[in-house]
């Protein structure tokens, strides 16, 4: 299978010779400082993924590899470039001068909407500085660039230039000003083989939020809001690249009259209890019921046990559990949306039983609204749909 990612960014990054510029790149993709500073000859790229908001991106950055010194970075190094990171040594004056050449030529010859990132190196190297940062800061209002000061060596904010640069390319796409169909975007947008539409569902307190937020971007977040959009990530099911859209009922489940309205178009179900409360695993009953009545009776539902590591406080046995699974038809794991056990093998166990349900014939994947849920091979419209309706509830509850 290709590699799995939502797009792909074509970066480049020049600057002043000495800047700094490949070991920022060597630092990105293997996260050392790069000691040997030869020039290499030639072209060169690394590639690299990113998770920014929930969307892996894949990156591919272009290194000068030693023009730079020539001035010989011509037109056709900018086409097809989607971000710039430019470079400079803040402790040499002579770099920061060059800017405004570097400027010219990227607003010269890259395209109208190419994101420059202006990225002050070596800023280790605090005794030997020679460009203020509010100087920097500055010039870089005054040429509406982002700004940002790193150390390759130290590695101080080198993967969030590559972060911020990504970000704001991001932000263009989905403010409609860049178009990643243009072929000289320098982007690449990926077509999954299925998009899985799954829902989160289960009482309130469970961990739903968590297990999705774990998932997409693999860390426990504390503090996160409840009340986000869907979020999305692709992953390889049995060499197949599928585009999971998770859909977590945002605190909807405490009128459950709600939530049913969601039920239509989903290909599965992550129905979630907390071990350690005798009530919300009391509650599956009640919920079995609405998603068979409203999600029909092939729906794939996986029973998910989540805060297994709170083992003291724990109040539903293992073994109890997985007797009402078998019971139900449903499939079942424990998981810790806090130290990450299990939270990877919930959704790709769920999104497996799919798609083998897919290869059975009981589910039909060109059918896009067949009651049957929602897989599809490329995107599709009933996606937007649902999340404006999503999207307008969420402004009516308070969570
Ligand atoms: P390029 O010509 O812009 O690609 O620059 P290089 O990446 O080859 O680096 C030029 C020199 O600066 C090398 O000797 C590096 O070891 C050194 N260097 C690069 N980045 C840093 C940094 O952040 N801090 C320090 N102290 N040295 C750096
Ligand atoms: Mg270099």
């Amino acid at each position: 299978m290709s590699e799995a990612y939502d797009y792909m960014f074509e970066l480049l990054i020049i600057g002043s010779s000495d800047s700094g510029k490949s070991c920022l790149l060597h630092h990105f993709i293997n996260k050392t400082f790069k000691d040997d500073s030869s020039h290499t000859a030639g072209v060169k790229f690394e590639s690299g993924t990113l998770n920014v908001g929930g969307k892996s991106i894949k990156l591919q950055i272009w290194d000068t590899a030693g023009q730079e010194r020539f001035r010989s970075v011509t037109q056709s190094y900018y086409r097809g470039t989607a971000g710039v990171l430019l470079v400079y040594d803040t402790t040499s004056r002579a770099s920061f001068n060059d800017l405004t050449n570097w400027i010219n030529d990227v607003r010269t010859f890259g395209s109208p909407n190419i994101v420059i990132l202006l990225v002050g190196n070596k800023k280790d190297l605090e005794e030997a500085r020679d460009v203020a940062f509010s100087e920097a800061s500055t010039f870089a209002q005054e040429n509406e660039l982002n700004f940002l000061e790193t150390s390759a060596k130290t590695g101080e904010n080198v993967e969030e230039a590559f972060l911020e640069c990504s970000k704001t390319i991001l932000a263009k796409i989905e403010t409609g000003i860049l178009d990643p169909k243009c072929i000289d975007s320098g982007i690449v947008s990926f077509l999954p083989d299925y998009t899985l539409k799954l829902m989160m569902i289960g009482n309130s307190d469970s961990g739903k939020s968590r297990l999705r937020y774990n998932f997409i971007n693999k860390e426990y977040d504390n503090k996160i809001t409840i009340c986000v959009e869907f979020a999305s990530r692709i992953v390889d099911v049995s060499g197949k690249s599928v585009k999971l859209q998770l859909w977590d009922t945002a605190g909807v489940e405490r009128s459950r009259e709600t939530t049913r309205l969601y039920y239509r178009g989903i290909s599965g179900f992550l129905l979630v209890y907390d071990t350690t409360s005798r009530a919300s695993f009391n509650a599956l009953t009640n919920w079995i019921n609405d998603i068979r009545t409203f999600g029909g009776p092939n729906i794939v539902i996986l029973l998910v046990g989540n805060k297994k590591d709170l083992e003291e406080a724990r109040d539903i046995s293992f073994s109890e559990a997985s007797t009402f699974a078998q019971e139900n038809d449903l499939i079942f794991l424990e998981t810790s949306a806090k130290t990450g056990e299990n939270v990877e093998e919930a959704f790709l166990k769920c999104s497996k039983t799919i798609l083998d349900k897919i290869e059975t014939g009981e589910f039909t994947p060109e059918r896009i609204d067949s009651g049957n849920g929602t897989i599809t091979k490329g995107p599709h419209s009933l996606v937007s749909l649902t999340a404006s309706i999503y999207g307008s509830m969420c402004k009516f509850l308070k969570f």
